[in-house]
């Protein structure tokens, strides 16, 4: 039966599947939501630690890695609980079908491991839809144009999710295990509140400096295309989730300075001293990174005042350590001169607020209660929206706590 309401995707997460009974569980939460008229989809996770362990067995074998067969092996998770949670809802009374990603199609490009999905088309779904029937579609995956399945980064069912509901122009619902984005991790900080709207800018930043509430590239699909996304809980009964919503910042009632504090582990930095002045030199190093696909995030360049040499310092995240050091090893071959160091162990922790913007004293509060704390900051990188330190690993959760009561966020 058509229906003129507005479609809803429900995403559910690896906890949100991880048993049969989680799974009957977000089904009754699905057929609430299908009761309420509105015509449904469904976008299920691997079910929790599943992607963990086929990486895993994949790691096992030599060259395993961004290859074509560990992407296959990976979405192979998705494909069992978009299942399950077909029959789930089928057990409740609804009519349902399970899809993987190439029968949509979802067209995804880019390297195996995460991919960007390039195209969706929706009118399957839709047909489907028609009919009364809810697909229930594997996140985390698409097909390339040579026919083989890619996967969409970890987290990537947020991503497919939000596709999805563009596709359907349906607004969408992220179950996981808590009830919205909270102010920093819950898990870290019992005290921290849930933010009941918060702007796609500051979701983005705050995704991307590690909150994996939400994918990063999610929000930034959800912003381009316009997609109203909430984040809910489906530990709770029915209805009763009160979540959050990511939306247009216009559209925000309560503005805040600062709206919470991320944090990302496994840190690494590189430090590079007695380099040659030259502007091509920095140009030179950060091209070889790029081409060894290594994403760089906070990064300090100086210049000496008597020596006229240059000194460049970043960071990167602790797994591509190795490569960006050959990369960089490389380019100081050819150049001739400088030095190279490097330190691990380290962790991020991110104010994020739009209320940041122009405000001369947020280095100075993020300093000042870091060192009343006793930590030690390696380096400091601010945006528009976001200030960022990097500390010692094992400082972090006290970073965290500190800088969350410093910015007023606790409950
Ligand atoms: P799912 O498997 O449902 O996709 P994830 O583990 O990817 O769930 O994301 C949910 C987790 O994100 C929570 O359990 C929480 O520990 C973590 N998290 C980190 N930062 C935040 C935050 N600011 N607000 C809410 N959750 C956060
Ligand atoms: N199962 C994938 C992962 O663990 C994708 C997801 O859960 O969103 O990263
Ligand atoms: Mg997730």
């Amino acid at each position: 039966m058509p229906s003129q309401a507005r479609p809803l995707v429900l995403k559910f997460g690896g906890t949100s599947v991880g048993s049969p009974e989680r799974i009957r569980h977000s089904a009754r939460i699905a057929a609430h939501a299908a009761r309420e008229g509105r015509p449904i989809a469904l976008v299920v996770s691997a079910m929790a630690g599943e992607t963990d362990r086929i990486l895993s067995l994949c790691e096992g074998f030599e060259g395993g890695l961004g290859e074509a067969e560990t992407d296959l092996a990976l979405s192979a998770g998705e494909q069992v609980s978009a299942a399950l949670m077909a029959l789930a809802l089928r057990e409740g009374g609804l009519r349902a079908r399970a899809f993987l990603g190439w029968q949509i199609p979802i067209q995804a490009e880019g390297p195996f491991g995460r991919a960007q999905i390039s195209q969706l088309d929706g009118s399957l779904l839709k047909r489907v839809m028609d009919t009364g029937t809810i697909p229930v579609i594997a996140g985390f995956q698409g097909i390339d144009a040579q026919g083989r399945v890619r996967t969409l980064g970890r987290g990537g069912s947020d991503l497919s999710a939000v596709a999805i509901a563009a596709a359907l122009e349906a607004e969408c619902d992220i179950y996981t295990d808590v009830d919205g984005v909270f102010t920093t991790d819950p898990r870290i900080v019992p005290s921290a509140r849930r933010i009941p709207a918060i702007g796609y800018d500051e979701m983005l930043e705050l995704a991307a400096m590690g909150a994996k509430v939400l994918q990063t590239r999610s929000v930034e699909f959800a912003k381009a295309r316009n997609v109203i996304l909430r984040v809910k809980s489906s530990f709770l009964a029915p209805g009763d989730s009160q979540g959050t919503e990511v939306m247009n910042p216009k559209d925000l009632a309560e503005r805040r300075i600062v709206s919470g504090i991320a944090y990302a582990r496994a840190q690494a930095r590189i430090r590079l001293s007695d380099l040659p002045e030259s502007p091509d030199t920095a140009a030179e190093i950060f091209a070889a990174l790029a081409q060894a696909d290594i994403g760089v995030d906070m990064i300090v360049q100086t210049h000496g005042f008597e020596t006229q040499a240059i000194a460049l310092e970043f960071s990167v995240e602790q797994k591509d350590l190795a490569q960006a050091l050959s990369a960089v090893k490389d380019v100081l071959e050819r150049l001739g001169q400088g030095t190279l160091g490097h330190e691990t162990d380290l962790a991020k922790v991110s104010v994020v607020g739009t209320g940041l913007r122009g405000r001369a004293d947020v280095a100075r509060t993020l300093y000042g209660v870091l060192a009343q704390e006793g930590l030690s900051v390696r380096m400091v990188a601010t945006s528009e929206i976001k200030i960022s330190a990097l500390v010692q690993a094992d400082a972090l959760e006290h970073a965290v706590k500190a800088l969350h009561g410093a910015y007023g966020l606790e409950a």
